[in-house]
């Protein structure tokens, strides 16, 4: 019988979920109230008299994020929920807290205002952003008023998008932080023109440039080398996220996710491993965008740019200080 060559060997699935878990903050100092201090001003935030929930906004592998209103002021917030009581997920919060506190300085990621511990939850109040990228990109091309859906987001403002998360990557980078979870729903947008990055749950702390725990990501995303990792080498380096960058942007470009649609999960990682990475299609961009996802998308992780040599790449630095305002505001608007 003919068919298609099976591969000797499947890929080894692991090991993924088998090291110790990342340094985390214990919530010894979580109150179940706090002050917040936004634009020199302190909010005082007391979910049981003050705080109420307008809206859900999303629903993740852990937790619930909902849009929440501080009644006196008005101001809103976004929070993200998780229960106490799950080791877990309370272990992801708080890595999720401790990089927010510890990149306040960077644009492009999602700026924290406290944490409480409430009714049995944690609380994380965060900026709260528009959309996140796999929505927004998602009403880019079911939009009705243009004629086609090829190219429905300008590779300008892809290139100004990629810009900022190379920016937070690289800010990360700098505090020894490996994100690991990049992708779409991962990577935020406002209608300013804003575009930064969240969920740091998984994020994990870098020795000697390594990060050493093979902690689940979005497995769709992953990177090869953390899918089947080389049994001679004891992690991974950031160069895993620069793949994951490599396929949000190939995926907000062409408006699906890049690999073909396989059987199940399995199916799916070994395409990863096995198939030639994927490519933007061919003649609808520039030279400049396609060798950015040729960069990014090297199997081998060692041919993959860093963030200081990503940064300087013609798609970067071309597109880095356009004003995407008005493209952002326009799709989120539209019907
Ligand atoms: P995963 O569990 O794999 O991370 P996810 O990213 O979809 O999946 P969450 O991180 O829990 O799940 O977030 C759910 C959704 O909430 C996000 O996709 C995003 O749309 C929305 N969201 C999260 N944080 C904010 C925020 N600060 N402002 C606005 N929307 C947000
Ligand atoms: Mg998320």
């Amino acid at each position: 019988m003919s068919g298609a060559k099976l591969p000797k060997r499947p890929p080894r699935l692991g090991p993924i979920n088998d090291s110790p878990p990342p340094p985390v903050t214990p919530p010894d100092n979580l109150d179940n109230k706090t002050t917040i201090h936004i634009n020199d001003k302190d909010i005082d935030i007391d979910p049981e008299i003050n705080i109420e929930t307008l809206q859900e906004l999303g629903r993740g592998a852990y937790g619930i994020v909902e849009r929440v209103r501080h009644k006196p002021t008005g101001f809103e917030m976004a929070v993200k929920r998780i229960s106490q009581n799950i080791v877990q997920e309370q272990r992801r919060l708080l890595m999720d807290m401790n990089v927010l506190v510890n990149s306040a300085g960077c644009p492009n990621i999602v700026e924290f205002y406290g944490a409480i511990f409430s009714e049995g939850d944690l609380w994380l109040f965060m900026e709260i952003m528009d959309s996140s990228l796999d929505k927004f990109y998602r009403k880019a091309y079911t939009r009705v008023d243009i004629p086609t859906n090829e190219n429905a987001i300008p590779e300008s403002i892809l290139g100004k998008i990629g810009s900022c998360i190379v920016k937070a990557l690289q800010y990360l980078h700098g505090i020894k932080i490996i994100h690991r979870d990049v992708k779409p729903s991962n990577i935020l947008i406002s209608r300013n023109g804003s575009v930064k990055l969240c969920d740091f749950g998984i994020s994990g702390h870098l020795v000697n440039s390594i990060a050493q725990t093979f902690e689940a990501g979005c497995k769709p995303y992953m990177a090869p080398e953390r899918i089947n990792p080389d049994p001679q080498r004891r992690g991974y380096d950031i160069r895993s996220d620069v793949w994951s960058l490599g396929i949000s942007m190939l995926e907000l470009a062409i408006g699906k996710y890049p690999f073909p649609e396989s059987k199940n999960l399995f199916e799916q990682l070994k395409r990863i491993c096995q198939d030639d990475p994927p490519r933007l299609p061919p003649n609808r961009f520039s030279k400049d965008f396609e060798s950015f996802i040729e960069q990014c998308l090297q199997r081998d992780y060692e041919m993959r740019p860093n963030y200081n040599k990503l940064i300087l790449h013609p798609f970067i630095t071309e597109n880095e200080t356009k004003d995407i305002s008005e493209f952002v505001s326009k799709i989120l608007d539209s019907t």
